[in-house]
């Protein structure tokens, strides 16, 4: 297939033939590039989607200093190193602001959020304090500014605050909302056309033929794209006919910026559904030094990026998690670090491994004296889905690495943040 590798210039220098999963990640972010159109959004609506603007505090956050709690406004300067009385003139309230000032001896009443009364410069909590009509002894040991928020300790005017790329989670958005901004620009939804190829599928509501399964990875593709916030368009299972696979490729290459199939990328698949590939556009055919998931295409077709994902139910979910949940958040614009961190925890069993390929075993990570430990689900094939369900993380046992003896530290990648 090296015809094609040349053609697709920005995967010079990769072979497709014993590709390191470090250098497929490469490969495929060597060829991408973020989406750049925008939209403005309601800022509830920005809710997990990508800023593309800068956001610059034009007022400051708290605008005014403010107590911190509920108490007593004094001036540092009165207070003795033994009791101080002081007589209290006034109160102020979160949203109604005493308008007096707090003089020599004198103290105000404060509730937590109210604008620090004109003269005093610390709060003393109402707890140690102890009242006689209007007069208020405070007892020693007070410090200046203490349960004071100064104006523009969380945001100040001019200090940029979230950059474009950031991605919107709900403290941004309320902190969007603290600076009184109704409405933000934020990048366009990638769009994300996919289908199954395969003529033993079948559709959930008919009755299974011979030789028949159910198309169960159009169902977890969906599911892991939905999660990503990407627009999904699903084109349904496609037999393999190659005018068939043909229109499915031209259509969604048409309408999105990245297309991803389920099946048809393995070595004992029929030859044409890479040929169609590779005639529609310029496709490079992977065989990844990993377990799961070995083999995979990836290129474009017209102006959108191709991930042919391998039919494997377990392999499809891998691939997809390993390679093209990070080129759509990449493409999508997110420049924040998005990668899911690998844990380091002690194999609570031995781990089969041969070395020179990275392998994903499905793993269940569990404590035990204090300890965090992992275990394999079990069976591992590629088939077995319910592995996947049944696990909580991937164990990553890294390309060089061998048998894993039980007790030896290995890397994990928690499957919750992975979407
Ligand atoms: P393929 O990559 O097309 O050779 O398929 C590899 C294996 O995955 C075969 O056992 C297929 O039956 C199975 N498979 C392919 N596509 C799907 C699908 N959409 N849902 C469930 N299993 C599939
Ligand atoms: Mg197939």
């Amino acid at each position: 297939m090296s015809g094609i590798l040349q053609t697709v210039s920005c995967l010079d220098g990769y072979d497709p033939d014993a590709l390191r999963v470090d250098k497929a990640i490469e490969a495929i972010k060597a060829c991408l590039t973020p989406i750049s159109q925008t939209e403005t959004v309601p800022v509830r609506e920005a809710l997990g989607r990508i800023l593309a603007q800068e956001i610059v505090p034009d007022i400051d956050v708290p605008a005014h200093d403010n107590s911190a709690m509920d108490g007593y406004a004094v001036r540092s300067t009165d207070l003795s190193e033994k009791e101080t009385t002081l007589e209290e003139i006034g109160v102020a309230l979160a949203g109604k602001p005493f308008h007096g000032a707090v003089g020599r001896g004198q103290c105000a009443r404060v509730m937590t959020g109210a604008v620090m009364p004109q003269g005093a410069d610390a709060v003393v909590i109402q707890e140690v304090v102890k009242r006689d009509g209007k007069r208020v002894v405070v007892p020693p040991g007070q410090k200046k500014g203490q349960n004071v928020r100064y104006a523009g300790e969380d945001l100040a005017v001019g200090k940029p605050v979230l950059h474009p790329g950031a991605w919107l989670r709900p403290a941004e958005i309320g902190l969007i909302a603290s600076l009184g901004i109704g409405e933000v620009q934020v990048k366009r939804r990638l769009r994300v056309a996919f289908f199954a190829t395969g003529d033993e599928l079948a559709s959930i509501g008919t009755k299974l033929k011979e030789g028949e399964i159910y198309d169960s990875n159009r169902y977890t593709l969906h599911g892991m794209l939905s999660r990503l916030g990407v627009e999904i368009t699903d084109l349904g299972v496609i037999r393999d006919q190659p005018d068939l696979l043909e229109g499915a490729f031209l259509k969604a290459a048409g309408s999105a910026d990245v297309v991803v199939t389920t099946g048809g990328v393995s070595v004992g698949e029929a030859d044409f559904i890479k040929q169609l590939m590779a005639k529609l556009g310029e496709v490079l055919f992977w065989k990844i030094a990993m377990r799961p998931g070995r083999p995979m295409a990836f290129g474009r077709i017209g102006n959108a990026f191709l991930f042919g994902l391998p039919g494997n139910p377990v392999a499809v979910m891998v691939t997809f998690y390993q390679f093209v949940r990070d080129a759509l958040l990449h493409l999508s614009g997110r420049t924040d670090d998005y990668a899911v961190p690998l844990l380091r925890v002690l194999a609570g069993e031995k781990l089969r491994k041969v070395p020179g390929r990275t392998e994903y075993q499905r793993g269940i990570l569990y404590r035990e004296g204090g300890e965090w430990k992992v275990r394999t689900t079990g069976q591992q094939g590629s088939g077995v889905l319910r592995s996947m369900s049944e696990a909580n993380c991937f164990i990553v046992l890294e390309h060089e690495r061998g048998s894993v003896a039980a007790g030896e530290p290995v890397a994990v990648q928690l499957m919750e943040g992975l979407a």
